[in-house]
Formats: C-alpha cells, structure tokens, sequence
C-alpha cells in the first residue's frame, strides 16, 4: 500500500489538488502578501511541484540530489519565487 499516511504523496499526480494544497499551505504560512517587487497581490500558484536538481562543481547532473520546490509567481510582473515543499507543507 502506498504511504497512506502521507498527506502529500499524492502532490504531483493531481494539478488541481496540488494547486489548492499549495495556496493553503502559502496562506497558512502567510506567504501569500503583495509582491516584492511591484506591491500587487496577484500570485499564481504553479499546478506541478517542480524539481530543482544539484550541480556537482562541472556542472553535471547529480542523481538524488536536490529538492522539491512549489513555483508561484506574480501575475502582475512576473516574479518567480520557489518555496521549498519540504519547509511549505511542514506544520505548522
Ligand atoms: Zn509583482
């Protein structure tokens, strides 16, 4: 049986549920304010949990290391923040 006490193992394979997981994780963690950079408070939560991989020193691909990341930018400007899902979906 798949971890069915992980609330989260299902991130990935449904976009709208991950979708909504995100933005209430972002608003409980009250990551949700007006923009850093243009003030507005538009953000767009991006529908799939995005893998952001290490480098070893020649840039090479590293197998198993790196960190899954929740993409959210603002629709006003464009800026692009990634919230370690790790740190995000963690109580509280
Ligand atoms: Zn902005």
């Amino acid at each position: 049986m798949e971890s069915a006490s992980d609330p989260l193992a299902g991130l990935g394979e449904d976009r709208d549920w991950t979708t909504e997981v995100s933005r209430a994780a972002l608003q409980r963690k009250r990551a949700a304010g007006p923009c850093e950079a243009c003030g507005v408070t538009d953000w767009r939560v991006a529908p799939d949990v995005v893998v952001v991989s290490a480098l070893d020193p020649v840039g090479r691909f590293v197998s198993g290391r790196g960190f899954d990341a929740v993409a959210v930018y603002c629709r006003h400007c464009g800026l692009l923040r990634l919230h370690a899902a790790s740190v995000l979906f963690r109580d509280p």
